[in-house]
């Protein structure tokens, strides 16, 4: 091999090692089912399938248009809708088509603040930004992590937005949204739903269930508490035929060229696993992070709405500023083996990003680990140990690879099979 291929592919090797010794906790992440990580190598990765099953601008689509149909209809039975699209290649881009095609600069857009938990899309720095719009961002209240619910009737109601925009990166609970349900009506606002982090949630039944409290549209990324591959969907109740259009060609050629056709070929596995599996495995990734932010509670932590149990999603948000905020906490607990993320709090400013108050922890990915509630509890003691307790990260890392042992399998897919680390060593051998 030449060196730089070589260089690479041991990063990658020691990559997969430490992963497999580490706990990992960043609510945005999950490992896919090795049934769905072979679609990832297939053929299908090499090739292009621009614009619809059928109506192709490339020739060798014979398969793809049968898989991609298949995905299609897997997304609408899993969620209910009338409408779906499993092109979109990340949730971002999923946004941005639909920002193509019900926003632009001569509309307005409301949505919760980044602050307060909405994904940097929604900002005006983000993909919302590049459609020349700035968001009106909704009152929040702090104590309960969720939307004030007179203050955004108020608001969308005086504001009178074209776009009401929900759903958060930090999604603790529920969205209210059949409380707002009226005004959206009396506004006659499109209405979206950010649904990136909690989608394998609401497949699985164990959320809210956006598209019938309200919601036209709702797109979201395919790999986070929906164990699939990096890749992204929209599914929507279209309000008229008009809408129904307008998304469709926002996503091609709106948005996208080709649209990844291993990842959706992944995503349709993906999808019919948690049919058989998602209802199991969303209720037991609840129970995990309601039991997570107990346990953290009871060692001292500040974990947010402990008056609400925590959380009703797979993620808790703490305030570590006693310990030295956000970004000394996270990292004291990577070289323990933990891995996370820092966030920002409510009353963080954005500009704080780097230094926030807070860090975000999600039990999807222990949870597909196989670890249940009592797990949790030796979970925060090990983070517990390393930042209030200021043990060297060193030592607690030992047994945070000991611990880790008892859970190299996946579970709520088909085939047990063999995780990333060991399926790498084995190709190279
Ligand atoms: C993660 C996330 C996205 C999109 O992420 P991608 O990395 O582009 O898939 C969009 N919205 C929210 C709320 C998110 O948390």
């Amino acid at each position: 091999m030449k060196e730089d291929v070589r260089f690479i592919y041991e990063q990658v090797d020691k990559h997969h090692e430490w992963f497999s010794k580490s706990i990992p906790m960043i609510a945005s992440e999950n490992i896919i089912s090795p049934l769905a990580r072979e679609m990832l190598i297939s053929d299908f990765h090499d090739r292009y399938a621009e614009g619809a099953p059928g109506e192709r601008y490339y020739q060798g689509n014979i398969y793809v248009d049968e898989v991609e149909i298949r995905t299609e209809k897997l997304a609408k039975k899993l969620f209910d809708a009338d409408y779906a699209d499993v092109r979109p290649i990340s949730g971002t881009v999923a946004n941005m088509a639909v920002l193509m095609a019900f926003g632009g600069p001569d509309k307005k857009i409301t949505s919760v603040d980044v602050s307060s938990g909405a994904h940097i899309s929604s900002a005006p720095f983000g993909a919302v930004g590049l459609r020349g719009m700035s968001p009106i961002t909704y009152p929040f209240n702090v104590d309960d992590m969720n939307l004030d619910v007179d203050g955004t009737r108020k608001m969308i109601l005086e504001e009178k937005p074209d776009i009401a925009l929900f759903g958060q990166s930090v999604f603790l609970f529920p969205t209210p949204l059949k409380e707002l349900e009226d005004v959206f009506q009396e506004v006659g606002c499109h209405v979206w739903y950010d649904g990136a982090h909690v989608l394998g949630l609401i497949a699985g039944g164990e959320f809210q269930d956006p598209l019938k409290e309200g919601v036209e549209v709702m797109t979201g990324s395919t790999h986070k508490t929906l164990p699939g591959p990096q890749h992204g969907m929209l599914l929507a109740n279209p309000s008229s035929d008009e809408a129904r259009d307008k998304l469709f060609w926002s996503v091609f050629p709106g948005v996208l060229s080709n649209h990844h056709l291993h990842a959706m070929a992944a995503l349709g596995v993906s999808l019919a696993e948690h049919m058989d599996f998602g209802k199991e495995y969303a209720k037991q990734i609840i129970k995990n992070a309601k039991a997570l932010g107990q346990a953290l509670y009871e060692r001292g932590f500040d974990v947010m709405c402990s008056h609400k149990g925590f959380t009703a999603s797979h993620t808790i948000a703490m305030d570590v500023r006693e310990y030295g905020g956000g970004e000394t906490s996270v990292e004291a607990m990577e070289e323990a083996n933990m891995i996370a993320n820092k966030n920002l709090m409510p009353w963080d400013d954005v500009d704080s990003a780097q230094e926030p108050s807070g860090i975000r922890l999600g039990s999807q990915e222990l949870t597909r680990l196989g670890m249940k509630e009592s797990h949790m509890d030796e979970v925060a003691e090990f983070i517990k140990r390393v930042i209030i307790e200021d043990e060297d990260p060193k030592k607690v890392k030992q047994d945070v690879e000991e611990f880790r042992e008892d859970f190299q399998g996946i579970h709520y897919c088909y085939k047990e099979g063999m995780p990333a680390h060991k399926r790498f060593k084995f190709l190279n051998k």
